[in-house]
């Protein structure tokens, strides 16, 4: 296990932007947290330092709950390649999907069962009784019982799931009980996602949230994103420059490197030219072939200015997902396949994960630069990438499944897709929004406001603060 730095946040940050009843609420439950939570370490346990909801998740809590005077710390888990493709087929099962195929058999149980009894012995080392362990998805639940054992408070936080049973994730589930059934407090992100066994008094439901003040959400002036993305090589006309300052999450300011291009296989996006955008792993329940599809299938129908950018991080830079550089290949082979007028209005590219800041940054310049932010999921656990563009006025077309019905409401704070298969439909909406940017600008307003009421810190960190006391009975 590795411990990632956290620095602390001041809350007086968030507060600021908050209606004033809120930013109250906030300082009160703070003060009252760290009182409650002092002498004890609140830990946290997953299995990435970078990549992916969780760790976007991870980074700014308990940056805000340090800011409040609670010893937050963040471990990561060591796993090697058989573990995680096992966690990831646990994870695509969760979900009702096959995955690469292959089973939650004993040899698999085995192997994850190996992998964190070594992560426990390290945990042990450092986690007191007394301490309160928030554990972190499928990759982290084996560690349940023995921090359980210890001593130690343990939660159980599983960011995925689906709304309705399915043989699949009823595997999964059998799979993982026995590893969970012993923690203290089980958190979902929607009620819908809990397993029937879990008691409802041991039951929280807590939506993730975003930070405005982050690499990832932070404003960007219009010339900064125009120049940002130029110096990346995401759009074309490249400077030679130093790219526009950002303030990375230790306060200190980073700068865009210039590129010859990021783009992958083929030309920057022109600078007139109105982007389409979807920005996720390359996770076969994200989609992005199917964004891909629906896009060129249907270009016709589409403004003749209209590109696509699927971006997502560089494959290497994930070490929890597999399966990203096969989505990613494909993603790759269908573009190259597209006869040339098609192909050129396609940009993929693969973010570069050496410097999570910068990359923040340019998901962030990427969001504020595009006209439709889309969202075509499979599944979706919550979908951050739907919050991040809501927080930024961008109008979204997202599939209306798992957490993306929470914070979607359609035709009001953009527009949701029945059926994420429906590639037609899909076309028809990005269309109606390019075709209506009065009407793109109001989903896009609305989505902002519903972002600001729903989905920051500060219900996220009072509903953690509650469960906290709670655990230790205070
Ligand atoms: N993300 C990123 N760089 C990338 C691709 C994704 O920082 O190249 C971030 C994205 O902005 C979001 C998170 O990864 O904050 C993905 O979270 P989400 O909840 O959408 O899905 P998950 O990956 O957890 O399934």
């Amino acid at each position: 296990m590795h411990e990632v730095r956290i620095d602390a946040l001041d809350l007086e940050r968030l507060a600021g932007i908050l209606p004033p009843d809120r930013a109250e609420a906030l300082r009160c439950r703070a003060v009252e947290a760290a009182q409650q939570l002092s002498g004890r370490v609140v830990w946290n346990i997953n299995a990435t330092a970078q990549g992916g909801g969780v760790a976007e998740l991870l980074q700014v809590l308990l940056a805000y709950g340090r800011g409040a005077g609670v010893d937050t710390r963040w471990l990561v888990l060591d796993g090697d390649p058989g573990f995680f493709t096992v966690t990831k087929r646990l994870h695509n099962f969760l979900h009702g999907s096959f995955g690469d195929g292959g089973d939650l058999d004993a040899e698999a149980r085995a192997h994850y069962e190996e992998v964190l009894a070594h992560n426990l012995r390290d945990a042990l080392d450092r986690v007191r009784p007394g301490d309160i362990v928030l554990l972190h998805d499928p990759q982290a639940a084996g560690l349940v019982d023995g921090l359980t054992a210890h001593g130690a408070l343990v939660a159980w936080r599983c960011h995925i799931g689906r709304d309705e049973p399915h043989e699949l994730s009823e595997i999964g589930w059998s799979f993982l009980r026995p590893y969970v059934e012993g923690a203290q407090e089980f958190v979902f992100s929607r009620r819908q996602y809990a397993p029937a066994w879990v008691p409802p008094e041991r039951l929280r439901v807590v939506p993730p949230s975003l930070d405005p003040f982050s690499a990832k959400n932070a404003e960007i002036s219009g010339r900064d994103v125009r120049s940002s993305l130029l110096v990346a090589g995401l759009m074309a006309d490249g400077s030679d420059g130093a790219g526009p300052a950002f303030e990375r999450r230790r306060g200190e300011p980073g700068r865009v490197r210039p590129r010859a291009s990021l783009m992958l296989d083929g030309p920057p996006v022109p600078e007139g030219a109105r982007v389409v955008l979807q920005v996720s792993r390359w996770d076969r329940l994200k989609d992005m072939p199917g964004v891909l599809r629906g896009f060129t299938d249907h270009l016709g129908r589409l403004p003749e200015d209209a590109h696509l950018v699927l971006a997502g991080p560089d494959v290497a830079g994930v070490a929890d997902d597999p399966e990203g550089a096969a989505v990613l290949a494909q993603c790759r082979d269908l573009r190259a396949a597209l006869p040339d007028r098609m192909r050129e209005r396609v940009h993929l590219t693969a973010l570069p994960m050496d410097d999570v800041d910068e990359n923040a940054h340019l998901v962030n310049a990427l969001q504020r630069h595009a006209s439709v932010v889309v969202q075509k999921s499979l599944v979706e656990g919550f979908g951050l990438t739907v919050t991040e563009p809501m927080w930024k006025s961008r109008p979204v077309v997202a599939s209306a499944v798992g957490g993306i019905l929470d914070q979607v409401e359609d035709g009001v704070s953009g527009l949701l897709l029945p059926d994420p298969l429906d590639l037609e439909a899909f076309a028809i909406a990005v269309d109606s929004l390019l075709r209506d940017p009065e009407r793109a600008r109001r989903l896009g307003h609305a989505a902002h406001e519903r972002v600001l009421d729903r989905f920051l810190g500060d219900r996220h960190l009072i509903q953690y603060a509650e469960m906290f006391a709670e655990m230790i009975g205070g």
